[in-house]
């Protein structure tokens, strides 16, 4: 009977850097840390880059910049599996030496055409008594006994039995004599003093290959690890997570403007969920909570909504500072949409509060404030196809023209004396102010008006009102042209100038 390796937990993370580090790898990671975190164990990290034609460096470094990103550093490593080449052809020389393996040369073709009307699937064994030496071009298989069973004891999905039948004479060496993944995978768990094998379900079928090279290693009686398999990510159609269709690189929820703690706890319920159903988690209470007997063996879904909810829930609770902070990249780096010598951060840093009730995400920021610092709005042209269309809108420009040119200039000012000019209008406030704020900002959403206005200054708002007054002006004039006096241009005619209307805001 198996028994489960004793003494204090070591975990390992062992990705393949074979592409962008994807999400449900940083899920495995986290499992990983969590579990040792909480049992007082040790976290490895192994690389395993022994597949030359498949690994990149930059890949590698992807990763290990996205587990610094997310806080889980490791306590060990990392290490290079590419590394440890001497300690695999070691592990295959006392196989073949306990007669564990044979070799075999076969060709693809070969095996084929002798198993094409076979029921079980695979090499047919037909090297296994041929008794032929080792040696350049041919790969070695391990000899898998026809009869028993291997159970694994999986934490997360119970006993799983797989008859040895099932598992054909699996090759280990290539024939151009280089191990193979799960030679090496399994040789270095060995090494490593792994107690606890934590990972996705797709590698659960080649795991009982693993238990069956780690006993011919070390003996049947060995203690063995213990196994968790999680649960695979899936998309909304409830089809696996896809390079392809869905957005699935951590580096690209980084860009995004994600918060590593906020997707750190969002990773932690794929699979996983606190007994008391709260969702919002610190790091902290992860790692008090955390059972990988509770994880949940059927596929997660990966919402990338709610990942943006909760998201948005920590950008709320940031303090303004940290928020200010963390914002910098967006605000102060290449990719800010304004040139740097107009961004200054005390300027954002009064906007900020407001900002944060108002996005989920970092990377939606600039949007919100670019107003500011650029020398013109970038105008949304739909925003202002609803101001061209709007037969109040001139009058609402002059108005506001003419009030804010000699009003005191602070957000409450602006506030009651743009409510006298809504009420001259025989409009509700926030729609006779939709004008302005798409004149000031380019937009029609976005932080309170009158604190936007106050922070950017009268002269640059009543430039704006003027620039979208006279581009208003033009559009009215050039109706005109076909049929006489439009509507528009008719309303917008008939009430008194903009001085007229600005002091009666004055007087207000
Ligand atoms: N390096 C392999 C992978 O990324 C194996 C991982 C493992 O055994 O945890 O799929
Ligand atoms: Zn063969």
């Amino acid at each position: 009977m198996d028994t489960t390796r004793p003494g204090v937990p070591r975990v390992r993370f062992a990705p393949s850097p074979t592409g962008y580090f994807h999400v449900g790898s940083a899920r495995t990671a986290l499992f990983n840390w969590l579990f040792a975190r909480q049992t007082g164990g040790t976290f490895v990290l192994r690389i395993e880059d022994t597949d030359e034609e498949r690994n990149r460096e930059d890949w590698v470094a992807g990763i290990l910049s996205a587990m610094t990103w997310l806080h889980m550093d490791p306590d060990e490593g990392p290490y290079r599996q590419s590394g440890r080449r001497d300690e695999h052809h070691a592990a295959v020389d006392s196989l073949w030496a306990s007669g564990s393996l044979y070799a075999c040369d076969c060709t693809r073709e070969a095996v084929e055409a002798r198993t094409a009307g076979n029921a079980t699937p695979g090499y047919d064994g037909h090297c296994r008594t041929r008794g032929i030496e080792r040696g350049p071009g041919r790969a070695l298989r391990f000899a898998v006994p026809d009869e028993g069973t291997v159970v694994v004891h999986d934490i997360v999905r119970g006993d799983v039995e797989f008859p040895l039948a099932s598992i054909e004479d699996f090759v280990v060496v290539k024939s151009s004599g280089q191990p193979l993944f799960l030679l090496a995978n399994t040789v270095d768990d060995i090494a490593m003093g792994i107690t606890h094998v934590i990972r996705g379900e797709d590698l659960l079928p080649s795991t009982p290959k693993g238990m069956l090279i780690w006993r011919a290693l070390e003996g049947d009686g060995v203690a063995l690890p213990a196994f968790a398999h999680l649960p695979m990510l899936v998309n909304e159609q409830r089809k696996k997570l896809s390079k392809r269709r869905d957005p699935v690189s951590v580096e690209s929820y980084r860009e995004q403007g994600f918060l590593p703690e906020a997707f750190l706890n969002y990773l932690a319920l794929l699979g996983w969920s606190h007994p008391s159903g709260r969702e919002l988690l610190a790091v902290d209470e992860l790692v008090t909570a955390f059972r990988l007997e509770d994880v949940n063996h059927s596929p997660a879904f990966f919402d990338v909504q709610k990942l943006t909810h909760l998201n948005g829930e920590y950008v709320r609770a940031m303090d303004v500072d940290a928020f200010v902070d963390a914002c910098r990249p967006w605000t102060s780096g290449p990719g800010a949409p304004w040139p740097a010598e107009r961004f200054d951060e005390g300027t954002f840093r009064e906007l900020a509060p407001l900002v944060q009730e108002r996005v989920d995400t970092l990377g939606a920021v600039p949007d919100m404030v670019d107003f500011v610092f650029l020398a013109e709005p970038r105008m949304d042209e739909a925003a202002w196809a609803s101001v061209a269309a709007d037969p109040l809108a001139a009058t609402v420009l002059d108005g506001a023209l003419g009030a804010y040119a000699t009003c005191s200039w602070d957000a409450g000012t602006l506030h009651q004396v743009t409510a006298a000019l809504a009420e001259q209008v025989g409009r509700k406030l926030g729609k006779a102010q939709a004008p302005v704020r798409v004149a000031v900002t380019g937009r029609r959403v976005g932080p309170p008006l009158f604190e936007s206005m106050a922070v950017l200054g009268r002269a640059a708002t009543l430039q704006r009102l003027q620039a979208a007054r006279d581009r208003l002006g033009a559009v009215a004039g050039s109706e005109e042209l076909p049929g006489g006096a439009g509507p528009g241009v008719g309303e917008a005619g008939a009430l008194p100038g903009g001085a007229g209307a600005g002091a009666a805001v004055d007087q207000a």
